[in-house]
């Protein structure tokens, strides 16, 4: 069928023989040895780059948490003088938290979580 040459082993072992050339096969290699480094330096960066996240993520996860915290403990204070001077101001107290925190207590944690079952 094909007069190519073909070299002694792939005569033997009756396979065609690898018609690339040298020039093209080293460029090839060079070219994805290249990539594969590039690939890597940018899949460490990434890695690098999710740590911190990570990091950050769990730093203001805790913040968060502490400052709801803080901003229930707030609230209940003042809950707890305008009842001290006798003024039913809980509302407006609410209100104005709301505006402040942007954020609500912890579910039971604070006078303002009503749970009423209303079992009939
Ligand atoms: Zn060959």
């Amino acid at each position: 069928m094909s007069d190519k040459l073909k070299c002694s082993e792939c005569t033997r072992l009756g396979r065609p023989c690898v018609s690339v050339s040298w020039g093209s096969l080293d460029k090839s290699r060079e070219s994805l040895k290249a990539s594969l480094s590039r690939d890597e330096e940018e899949r460490d960066r990434l890695l690098e780059r999710l740590a911190e996240l990570q990091a950050r993520l769990a730093r203001n996860r805790k913040v968060l948490e502490q400052t709801n915290e803080r901003a229930a403990a707030k609230l209940n204070c003042l809950v707890q003088e305008m009842e001290a001077d006798g003024e039913d101001m809980t509302q407006t107290v609410i209100d104005a938290s709301a505006l402040e925190f942007e954020l609500f207590p912890p579910a039971g944690s604070s006078s303002m979580v009503v749970q009423d079952s209303q079992n009939g």
